[in-house]
């Protein structure tokens, strides 16, 4: 399997390259040539199996330059019972008649980013070997909340690698601090910037960019790289839970073979929902893929329109992970349904910097909304949604699941659409207890991190995650405070 660029599509990559380079040298992203499409009766095949043997089915399509064996040993180690709450790695619950919670929280971290990050250090160490690099990667990766802590469990004590991580000290909560600053492992560190978001992110990419740092440290034998949710490695092992989740219902007896099913998903980046969209090309039968956002709804406008703009306010949200106005994996989507069109992806994308907006062909228009649905909604919507599930049903969403929730069962209401229905969780409710304990009208006023913890489990009766109350247990490792311009030296140090 070749990957091209989607604003290049003469490069022959292998799937190694791809994801040592992350992103092509001309902007674009890779993908794999062809989606390969399961053969008849492989995914009934997989019905009763366990999620291993739908990942080593996916991956295998897909990482040919890797033998069975090695695929074995990334899938082996990243979903391993040790590390996984869930023995079925992402179970899917039934809701009601016709919808069901696709759990992808029960990784370290308890969001869903887990179970692409678990397995990402693994195809990158091999990926460093087979492409003849013999230097220590260095992750790099500047972080609002989930990503950072998710990565820094991914690459703890992973052979042949060190990962740094800044997060803004004044833009996470504290259960998001305690998470990053009590990681353990060897070969990892974290810094806190001084500063907000954009500080950490543009400090990563100036030492990104700065070729003479780059020379310094290759003296010492590293070299730098990214974990970013545009490189291929992240994308490819989300697709394996829509297989998996499709599987299961005919486990179930839920669908027969070849019944076709939606798929709703949380949105931000548009990664888990292309993630689906590549799992339908290659033969999960798919009636409606339904993209959920909050009130940074740049999305639902344009899969309604076709027009791209995020030229709008932009809102901080109780689902911080969608409050983003730049879906950086739609271009792969744009470059799916222009047939391969990088000349037309790429003035997409100019547009896009340039004016912050572009309209898409009736051509691609047409095939979006044969295909796709979009709805959003706002914070009291949300939370609305939260307590009703959590009363009627039993069932306690966190706050990005609760969108997802809400935009299907207005979906339903418009159309009556009995399609059974797989609806992605992204968190677990525990990640963001304030915001949930305020959807169930908890009294919340003086309590601490911990103490919420506890009160949500005493009123739900869900356990509370191990990786999120042991936190208390764990010493501080890193209490470092930056200031930007000094980032660089901070990386050097490390590397010393
Ligand atoms: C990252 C994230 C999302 C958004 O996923 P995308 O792939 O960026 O669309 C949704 N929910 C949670 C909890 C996340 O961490």
């Amino acid at each position: 399997m070749k990957y091209i660029s989607t604003r290049d599509t003469s490069i022959g990559f292998s799937s190694a390259q791809a994801m040592k380079q992350g992103l092509s040298k001309e902007g674009g992203l890779f993908v794999p040539e062809t989606v390969v499409p399961f053969e008849k009766d492989e995914i009934s095949a997989l019905s009763g199996r366990p999620y291993r043997d739908a990942a080593f089915a996916v991956l295998k399509k897909y990482l040919t330059d890797f033998t069975d064996e090695e695929l074995w040993d990334c899938i082996d180690s990243a979903y391993s019972e040790k590390r996984w709450a869930a023995s079925e790695i992402t179970p899917l619950v039934p809701l009601s008649d016709s919808a069901y919670i696709l759990e992808l929280f029960h990784g370290p971290t308890c969001a869903f980013k887990d179970v692409a990050l678990q397995i990402l250090p693994k195809f990158l160490t091999y990926s460093i070997k087979k492409t003849g690099e013999d230097k220590t990667v260095v992750i790099l990766v500047a972080t609002s909340g989930d990503t950072g802590k998710a990565a820094l469990e991914g690459f703890a004590d992973v052979e042949g690698t060190r990962i740094a991580v800044f997060y803004p000290d004044d833009g996470v909560s504290d259960m998001q601090k305690l998470q990053m600053v009590t990681q353990s492992g060897a070969n990892v560190n974290v810094g806190a910037v001084i500063g907000n978001f954009d500080d950490a992110q543009n400090g990563v990419k100036k030492i990104f960019t700065d070729k003479e740092f780059a020379k310094r440290i290759a003296a010492r034998g590293f070299m730098l790289s990214s974990a970013n949710s545009i490189n291929w490695g992240r994308l490819l092992p989300q697709i394996v839970y829509y297989v998996y989740a499709y599987a299961r219902l005919l486990a179930m007896g839920r669908v027969k073979a070849g019944e076709k099913i939606n798929i709703c998903v949380p949105t931000g980046n548009f990664g888990n929902i292309l993630a689906s969209y590549y799992a339908m090309k290659m033969g999960v039968p798919v009636n409606r893929l339904i993209c959920a956002s909050n009130e940074n709804n740049v999305l639902t406008d344009f899969i309604k329109t076709g027009v791209y703009d995020k030229n709008r306010t932009f809102y901080t949200t109780i689902s911080p992970s969608m409050d983003i106005l730049i879906s950086s994996n739609l271009e792969r989507l744009l470059f799916d349904l222009s047939d391969g069109d990088e000349k037309l992806v790429t003035s997409y994308m100019k547009s896009l910097s340039e004016k912050g907006r572009y309209e898409v062909t009736d051509e691609i228009k047409s095939r979006i909304s044969k295909l796709f649905e979009s709805g959003f909604t706002d914070d009291d919507g949300t939370k609305e949604t939260i307590r009703r599930v959590f009363e009627e049903k039993g069932y306690l969403c966190d706050t990005h699941t609760g969108v997802a929730v809400t935009v299907y069962n207005d979906y339903v209401k418009r159309t009556g659409d009995t399609t059974p229905t797989v609806i992605a969780s992204t968190a677990s409710p525990y990640k963001f207890a304030k915001s949930v304990l305020e959807a169930l009208k908890a009294d919340i006023a003086g309590k601490d991190d911990f103490e919420l913890l506890n009160m949500l489990n005493e009123k739900s009766g869900v356990p509370v995650p191990d990786a999120l109350g042991l936190l208390k247990t764990k010493p501080v490792r890193f209490s470092e405070k930056i200031k930007k311009e000094d980032m660089e030296a901070f990386v050097d140090d490390y590397l010393k």
